[in-house]
């Protein structure tokens, strides 16, 4: 701290950068529409006049809170590739939640649900829906409460907190199954990265961590993409194979 580095990064914060930031503080995780919102509304407020794209916008208040391992993340649902917006730790831990987001009885509970969802990811447990191969990367809501280890109404109210606050989401409609929600996937993606390496793959074209999506038709080949990113890549006149061993990719 206190380089002439940090200092002349601090002070590249115009009052638009810092009243956008605080509309992410105080905004949790926000949909894009939420964070083009509050973009537009730093620059009218401030008469910001320069035409910086969002994301050059972000990188100067993200070069300014690196040195608090702080940073505007964003990323994109595995449900349906809706980008959301949040400032996170990137040392955070599951364990550097207790006490500031999640309770000890929330985190216990969470913890299992991810490792549930972590095994259903496995491509040994891929399942064919559609004609196609998919990971379902997610669990029962019924298995998913006998993880709480309290009463059933405690653990409904601690699964629908942590649903709330976007660490689970539920994948269908009729709530009957759940997976890491977007909160999980920006706070804990190092973490992820780091202590389930052999256990969590990415997402070959946009390289985040996947656990709902299309694997390769290969039972070879373990190539992941999200549905929304299958989706993007062979759009166009992109021959519809698998961008690592060229076998069929099937879509849905
Ligand atoms: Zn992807
Ligand atoms: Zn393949």
């Amino acid at each position: 701290m206190g380089s002439s580095d940090d200092e002349e990064s601090a002070s590249s914060l115009t009052d638009a950068h810092r009243f956008f930031l605080q509309g992410i503080m105080a905004g949790g995780t926000l949909s894009e529409k939420d964070v083009e919102e509050l973009f537009s509304a730093a620059k009218e407020t401030y008469k910001y006049r320069q035409t910086t794209p969002l994301t050059d916008f972000v990188e100067t208040i993200n070069k300014a809170l690196s040195f608090l391992y702080m940073q505007i993340r964003n990323i994109a649902s595995e449900l349906d590739g809706e980008k959301f917006y949040g400032l996170i730790n990137t040392r955070a831990d599951l364990e550097s939640q207790k006490g500031t987001q999640l309770t000890l009885t929330e985190i216990g509970m969470f913890r299992k649900i991810m490792n549930a969802v972590i095994e259903a990811s496995d491509p040994a447990k891929s399942k064919e829906r559609d004609g196609i191969r998919v990971s379902e990367g997610s669990i029962s809501v019924s298995a998913a409460l006998e993880h709480g280890g309290n009463a059933h109404s405690l653990n409904e109210r601690t699964l629908e907190r942590l649903v709330q606050e976007r660490w689970l989401v539920y994948t269908t409609p009729a709530h009957k199954r759940i997976t890491l929600g977007v909160r999980s996937l920006m706070e804990l993606k190092q973490w992820l990265e780091e202590n389930y390496e052999d256990h969590v793959s990415n997402c070959l074209t946009c390289h985040e961590p996947i656990f709902m999506g299309e694997i390769c038709q290969n039972n070879r080949c373990e190539v992941k993409l999200h549905h929304h990113c299958s989706k993007r890549w062979f759009t166009g006149n992109r021959e519809r194979v698998c961008p690592s061993c060229k076998n069929v990719w099937k879509m849905r």
